[in-house]
């Protein structure tokens, strides 16, 4: 069935997550594949005008291939699953795909939603990933045609899973999501031995791994220690369970036994600490993005003068302020206005006023150091002052955020 470009897209579910379709890279997902629906980005699919000055995120590749081998060296050489859920938490699924696809630690990916999986596969990633989600048969079935891994864990996982290979004519590869304490995905644990009996007997599925989650908490001991118990039973009655994976950025830093067979991480890859990891020295991380946006307006302001919404800054002598398009709904915290600054040249201006949908002001001083197209960074690696954990910090926000909440619609580049 003929469609057109503007069809195709509409009708691509991928095209919203394979970052790459909206910023001008080609989407190889296969059209035509009913059930897909519109998306919110949809009008993103459209040509896109760009005077240069709206924000942009900068991907640098080498950052992230240090990261991974950070992350290697810290897991003594264990294999890592990289988690590119949400978008690569912001950076682009389809940029970190591809870096990661060919970085040597890295061994598989994991994602949580289907259309995340076919992003990478869109992108040419050809690595194992895992999809960490309840699937129904079509979805799944989809999934095991692209070579994805799916997760097991509901009461009916063996006649689901045999629905699935049957639809898509293959085995399935098959992780067991275990809930060992954290009450939000995966089997219980103290009722998962029979099921997995059921499963191992299955024919047309391979149990390729076990996994659990830690709820970063003084439990995750207890939590690990019901893991191995459960993996301890099943391997006494002869079941391969395969790979054991438990291990997230927090656990990597604070819980060493979680490491196991593979560590599976997100936020360290794209050179974030988690909270209270920064100062421990035990992995050395570089931001693997910028956030930047170009000056629009620089104005001379009087003692007296207020700024943005409320007057929620007054100067008390004369001085020059500056406005960058970019604001929440880009992904910059509303919060940074607590204390951030913004990079321009080697120098850093404070945020000041508010950080509204698509702007954010800064404080320029006595001079007007600061001329329109001026390129501001907002966060990365090129000044401690922005770095996603010192603004996490300065905007009382957790670092998840600052990363995770960056805009599908930001241009990308680097
Ligand atoms: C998000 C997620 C991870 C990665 O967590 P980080 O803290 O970013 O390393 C690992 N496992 C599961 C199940 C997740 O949902």
């Amino acid at each position: 069935m003929p469609t057109n470009r503007r069809q195709f897209l509409k009708s691509s579910a991928a095209a919203a997550l394979a970052a790459g379709a909206y910023r001008g890279e080609a989407a190889a997902v296969k059209a035509g594949q009913d059930r897909r629906e519109d998306s919110v980005f949809d009008a993103l699919a459209q040509p896109r005008a760009t005077t240069g000055y709206e924000p942009w995120l900068e991907i640098d590749g080498d950052a992230l291939r240090h990261n991974a081998r950070e992350i290697t060296r810290a897991a003594g050489a264990r294999p890592v699953m990289a988690v590119v859920k949400n978008n690569a938490y912001g950076l682009g699924i389809a940029r970190v795909g591809r870096v990661l696809d060919a970085a040597p630690g890295v061994a598989a990916f994991a994602v949580v939603k289907p259309e995340e999986a076919l992003a990478l596969r869109a992108a040419g990633v050809r690595k194992p990933i895992l999809l960490m989600a309840l699937t129904d048969v079509e979805t799944g079935s989809e999934m095991a045609r692209n070579d994805v891994r799916l997760a097991a864990f509901t009461d009916d996982a063996h006649e689901r899973l045999d629905a699935i290979s049957a639809a898509a004519g293959r085995p399935v590869g098959v992780h067991l999501y275990v809930d060992s304490g954290m009450g939000r995905m995966g089997i219980r644990h103290d009722r998962a031995l029979p099921w997995i009996e059921v499963l191992s007997r299955a024919s047309n599925m391979r149990i390729e791994g076990i996994f659990t989650e830690l709820a970063e908490s003084d439990a995750d001991e207890a939590q690990l220690a019901r893991f191995d118990t459960l993996v301890a039973a099943a391997h006494e009655r002869g079941i391969e369970t395969g790979l054991r994976h438990a291990m997230s950025s927090h656990a990597l830093f604070f819980r060493p036994a979680a490491a196991l067979d593979a560590v599976r991480t997100g936020l360290v890859l794209y050179g974030a600490y988690p909270a209270g990891a920064s100062g421990l020295g035990t992995l050395e991380l570089r931001p693997a993005f910028r956030l930047r946006a170009g000056v629009v307006r620089v104005e001379r302001i009087e003692a007296g003068d207020g700024v943005s919404y409320g007057r929620n800054y007054v100067a008390d002598r004369p001085t020059w302020i500056a406005t960058l398009p970019i604001g929440h709904a880009d992904g910059y915290p509303r919060r940074a206005v607590d204390g951030a600054e913004v990079l321009i040249g080697d120098r850093l201006y404070p945020v000041i006023g508010a950080v509204s949908a698509s702007h954010t002001i800064i404080e320029v001083g006595a001079e007007p150091s600061v001329g329109v197209g001026d390129s501001a960074t907002l966060v990365g690696p090129d000044h401690a002052a922005i770095l996603p954990n010192e603004l996490a910090e300065r905007a009382d926000i957790s670092v998840y955020d600052v990363l995770m909440h960056l805009s599908p619609t930001l241009r990308a580049a680097g």
